[in-house]
């Protein structure tokens, strides 16, 4: 890892959610302070704890809402960071479908608000932290061909990637207007996994959307089976194939960009990705030898919406950060496994 060049924090907007937490431990491990910004909307503050054991160094906790910007100028007043990364948002596609509104105020307008206290504090302390931004892959839509690389054409198909793809395009244009503005846009493909201690992990609210954590709770016992959403794909097995990313090497990437920008990289776009596509089936047989039981399974029909097969080219985070995804399916389903079968019922256990 490479050293860090300050120690003021980084600031983390959505620090203790899924992705946030382990970029925190990346960042701890890195040397970097962090100061997490959340509001507990979709997290829980004891993973803040979870943070220490594993780092040994408790981040910084700023409870409020990115939403306010009055609030989050004095948050920058208070811990001037090097560097930002502003990962807080809402992020489940269906229900961006039934309430865009909340997907537009959330993640545009807290997009917004974070900017106008970047630029606020900037006019304070005479400089701009470098800003990076959590994207995701679906602002390709259905790609004409795979792997993907970043000059895809853009598009959306659903509120939550449109709020992505204005976010990308709005810090774009402010790139353009003024030179001072240094931001990483990550587009991530799908992160799964956990910490290997099994402290920290995805806790997602009510039943998972998503394959991995519905998995888990099979195994665990929690989901009596797994529904698999279409076996007639044009794919090995016929049924969808995605990048899985282990959590840590996403984290490692959001490491890596801060760095970069801090070293003085110009703003840039990249893909986080393995660049390597994993079936449904072929992620149903790693998990079943992970936790080493059956995942009782049934095909059933396709989920409007998805398509055969979705994988990166994560060529152009090698050549300008220097990072590659170094864990490989068996461990994402490992780590995901010790931290399922640890909390069975996430970090509400306790209560
Ligand atoms: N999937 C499935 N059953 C589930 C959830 C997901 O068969 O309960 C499939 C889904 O159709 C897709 C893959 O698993 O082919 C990954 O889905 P996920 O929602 O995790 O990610 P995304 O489709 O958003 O990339």
């Amino acid at each position: 890892m490479t050293a860090p060049t300050s120690q003021r924090p980084v600031m983390l907007t959505g620090g203790a959610g899924y992705i946030g937490s382990h970029t925190c431990v990346a960042l701890h491990e890195a040397g970097h302070p962090v100061v997490v910004v959340d509001d507990f909307s979709n997290s829980h503050p004891r993973v803040l704890d979870r943070i220490e054991t594993i780092s040994g160094v408790r981040p910084s906790l700023e409870r409020g809402d990115v939403l306010d910007t009055a609030w989050l100028c004095s948050v920058f007043e208070r811990h001037d960071p090097a560097a930002v990364i502003h990962l807080a948002g809402v992020k489940a596609v269906g229900e961006s479908v039934a309430n865009p509104i909340k997907y537009f105020d959330i993640n545009i307008g807290g997009s917004i608000s974070l900017m106008k206290a970047m630029q606020a504090h900037r006019q304070q302390v005479g400089r701009l932290s470098p800003l990076v931004f959590s994207s995701t892959a679906t602002v390709y839509g259905e790609p004409s061909r795979v792997p993907i690389t970043e000059d895809f054409p853009l598009t959306f198909e659903s509120p939550y990637a449109h709020t992505k793809l204005v976010v990308e395009q709005m810090l774009g244009a402010v790139g353009r207007s003024e030179s001072s503005w240094k931001v990483a846009v990550l587009r991530y493909f799908n992160p799964v996994g956990a910490h290997r201690s099994g402290l920290i992990g995805e806790d997602p609210s009510g039943t998972p959307n998503n394959l991995m954590p519905f998995v888990s709770q099979v195994a665990v016992g929690r989901q009596a089976h797994l529904n698999v959403f279409g076996d007639d794909y044009p794919t090995i097995d016929g049924t969808g194939v995605r990048d899985y990313l282990h959590v840590m090497d996403l984290a490692e990437g959001h490491v890596r960009a801060t760095q970069a920008l801090m070293d003085g990289c110009d703003s840039f776009t990249v893909n986080l990705g393995t660049g390597i596509g994993h079936s449904v089936l072929q992620v149903v047989k790693a998990f079943e030898a992970a936790c080493g039981k059956p995942i009782p399974y049934r095909i059933a029909a396709r989920r409007p919406g998805d398509v055969a097969a979705y994988f990166a080219d994560p060529g152009k985070a090698h050549k300008l950060l220097g990072w590659q995804a170094r864990r490989d399916l068996g461990q994402m389903c490992s780590d995901a496994w010790a931290w399922q079968s640890l909390n069975p019922k996430g970090y509400r256990e306790q209560e």
